[in-house]
């Protein structure tokens, strides 16, 4: 005897169901770091090719002297980006 998966609704229930929505957490490990003073973003995955930073480069890698490209705000004063 076979029993299996219940089946969702046999008549218009289908057409209710939520849409799938998965958000994909661990597919991208980079993090984004903001500017506290102008909210400058710094993309770990993007870089700052214009300041010398290669795509990919990691903030705790970015010197301890770097400061915002934008206001000159202090590498340490940078906060990390919560969407
Ligand atoms: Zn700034």
């Amino acid at each position: 005897m076979f029993v299996g998966i219940a089946a969702p609704g046999c008549r218009s229930d289908f057409a209710r169901m939520p849409p799938q929505n998965p958000l994909p957490r661990s597919e991208n490990p980079m993090t984004v770091m903001q500017c506290s003073a102008c909210f400058f973003p710094y993309d770990e995955a993007k870089g700052l090719p214009d300041e010398g930073i290669p795509p990919g480069t990691k903030w705790e890698d970015i010197p301890d002297d770097w400061v915002c490209p934008d206001c000159g705000t202090p590498k340490h004063l940078f906060i990390e980006y919560t969407p």
